[in-house]
């Protein structure tokens, strides 16, 4: 039997009481599965379901006040974000349905117009499929080549691959802020500049950054952004695409319909401008001010406050893990986020899981949307225990606890 500490002996509390969590209040599930999904806090539900009740009608090209107070909460909540990520102004900002469309968008209308066949693409061994397909639908239209920039031994991007793939010329590079699979920080700022010097356009994927760390687009310098609203303790059924503006002007749409024109006849159709020319039909209304009543929460909490919780969390769990024998983590990137990947010897990870989730303990296995990698590691996939503000010590001693029992039950 494996001694260990309780969560008493330790210090790490949750940053936000479970009890701010209509779905984890008062129950006993140890839900370290947020980087698939964030669990919402109520201050979300409630400013969503407030909307939904005293302001909601369709926005826009309405003059009656109910059509007003919905085109105002849905537009500041545009502004809300673009102040999040530190955008220039609001325009910058357009919604989608999550990260994926976003990725998507950038890959049809920006990619779709500046790039043409025999031009390279970058990008890296840490991407989610979400980063990678949309940029293969494009080669395969276009004629592109896609150029992998390579991790080393630890899980971190190798920057003087990079800069060797980069000295190939490619025209766009599209890197994860950080990885889902391993928790892996990449160093968005340096590789934008290089990028840029090198000729590339930008394009961060930062579904998993956004709930972990301040973003800034405008000190990263990033040409394009993407982040989803259900990782950041908002709802599911919204995402972010930021472009810069002068991108975004020169961009054709990508889908067509209402909302996105600004005259239509049968001969010919002029479009509006940015963000509206990407925003074809009745948009996402209540989600967005789901999303920033979500980001005021988490403003609230603080950054540094955040990333400490995780790294606490994070070093806490690496070592109650190697206190058991036969489980290996995978990747230790130099920084990293609050994400925790390994695999137990001899064991699929979805047994693991399975057995796991009998004890209420909620984690995430398999590939995580990142066969490239797996395949790159070796592994059929991993299992991956995720950091929110709600985690304690405690959580992870439930996972400790019902991985030992794991390992009883499959040792039989
Ligand atoms: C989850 C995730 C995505 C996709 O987010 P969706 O909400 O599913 O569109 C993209 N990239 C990374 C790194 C992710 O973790």
């Amino acid at each position: 039997m494996i001694e260990h500490r309780t969560s008493s002996e330790t210090s790490i509390g949750p940053l936000v009481p479970r009890d701010a969590f209509p779905l984890l209040a008062g129950g006993d599930l140890a839900y370290l599965d947020s980087a698939a999904s964030a669990q919402k806090p109520k201050v979300v539900l409630d400013g969503m379901r407030q909307f939904y009740e005293t302001s909601y009608a369709n926005i826009h090209r309405a003059v009656y006040p109910l059509s007003e107070a919905a085109t105002e909460a849905y537009e500041s909540a545009r502004a809300r974000v673009a102040g999040f990520l530190g955008a220039p102004s609001p325009d910058s900002i357009v919604f989608t349905r999550n990260a994926t469309e976003a990725i998507n968008l950038a890959a049809n209308s920006f990619g779709g117009a500046r790039l043409k066949q025999g031009d390279r693409i970058l990008v890296t061994m840490l991407e989610h499929h979400a980063n990678i397909v949309p940029w293969q639908l494009l080669r395969d239209r276009l004629g592109l080549e896609l150029l992998v920039a390579p991790i080393d031994g630890a899980g971190d991007l190798d920057l003087d691959a990079l800069d060797r793939l980069l000295a190939q010329g490619p025209k766009l590079a599209a890197i994860t802020a950080a990885s889902n699979a391993l928790g892996t920080r990449t160093p968005v700022k340096e590789i934008a500049r290089r990028a840029h010097d090198a000729g590339a356009f930008v394009v961060i994927d930062a579904a998993q950054a956004a709930p972990h760390m301040a973003i800034d687009v405008a000190d990263w310098d990033c040409d394009f952004l993407a982040f989803t609203g259900h990782k950041l303790y908002g709802p599911d059924g919204i995402g972010v695409l930021y472009g810069k503006p002068d991108l975004l002007a020169a961009m054709p749409p990508w889908q067509g319909g209402g909302d996105m024109i600004r005259t239509v006849s049968f001969a010919a159709t002029e479009y509006a401008d940015p963000p509206h020319r990407f925003e074809a039909g009745t948009p996402p209304i209540g989600p967005a001010v789901g999303l920033a009543a979500a980001i005021d929460f988490i403003a609230a909490i603080g950054w540094n406050r955040i990333e400490a919780h995780d790294k606490s969390l994070t070093r806490y769990a690496l070592d109650r893990l190697r206190e058991i024998p036969g489980i290996r983590p995978v990747g230790a990137g130099r920084e990293r986020i609050g994400i925790v990947s390994f695999t137990l010897d001899g064991v699929h990870p979805h047994d693991v899981g399975s057995l796991l989730g009998t004890r209420g303990v909620c984690v995430r296995t398999g590939h995580h949307c990142a066969q490239p990698l797996m395949d790159h590691l070796g592994l059929p996939g991993t299992v991956r225990a995720s950091f929110g503000i709600h985690n304690d010590a405690a959580d992870i001693d439930r996972l400790a606890e019902a991985l030992v029992a794991a390992r009883q039950i499959l040792a039989r």
